[in-house]
């Protein structure tokens, strides 16, 4: 693994303080894919002309939350139908607050990327997109698809998250998960023919 550095711009701590908190906050299977999240989405963002260094910080981070998710829910301003789902919708969404309350970052970018990376959205930007994908396709995922995921995303950043939904809603259903209104939004609008 290579040494990891983030650029003191986004956040007033340390690289190194980053980092330490992002492995004290997490077991280290989580840290170690949070360290493949941000290495791939360095990788997406040379592809697709991103900032580097800002993709492999929002990368890193992705997946920092804390377990008061209800208190943070009903205190900080958050959407209150939160409360009727479950971790998996909550440490994107509700890990925005712990990223700026414990990484200080601030960076409104970084901060809708991390809210977005479990859903997607009907709008998302590159940085969206790129995380979304990282952690979709970061080379410790192994799934059956996961290499036909790579290819169509390194060909095309858009056809990734498209594939991605279509994946992820079909997986969910056949489980009969509930779907997360905006989950189902964004493959209306990414993953469906468009004819
Ligand atoms: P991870 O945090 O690296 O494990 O990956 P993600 O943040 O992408 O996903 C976390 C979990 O949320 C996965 O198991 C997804 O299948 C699940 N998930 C994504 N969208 C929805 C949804 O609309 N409803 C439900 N119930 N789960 C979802
Ligand atoms: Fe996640
Ligand atoms: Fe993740």
């Amino acid at each position: 693994m290579a040494k990891l550095f983030f650029k003191e711009t986004y956040s007033p701590l340390s690289s190194d303080e980053i980092i330490a908190k992002e492995k004290a906050n997490m077991d280290n299977k989580r840290f170690k894919h949070c360290v493949r999240v941000s290495e791939t989405s360095r990788k997406l963002a040379k592809l697709n002309n991103y900032d580097e260094d800002k993709a492999a910080l929002a990368g890193f981070v992705h997946d920092y939350a804390k377990q008061e998710y209800r208190k943070v829910i009903k205190t900080q301003g958050f959407d209150q139908d939160l409360l009727n789902w479950n971790r998996s919708i909550w440490h994107g969404i509700v890990g925005t607050y712990f990223i700026k309350r414990d990484l200080k970052i601030t960076d409104k970018e970084i901060l809708t990327a991390v809210d977005r990376h479990t859903t997607g959205d009907v709008k998302m930007t590159t940085l969206d997109k790129i995380v979304f994908m990282a952690d979709f396709i970061e080379p410790g995922r192994d799934f059956p698809g996961v290499d036909e995921a790579r290819k169509i995303t390194f060909a095309n950043l858009d056809d990734g998250v498209g594939f991605q939904l279509a994946h992820t809603l079909s997986y969910l259903i056949k489980d009969r998960n509930k779907i997360y209104p905006r989950t189902f939004k964004a493959y209306n609008v990414w993953s469906t023919k468009k004819k």
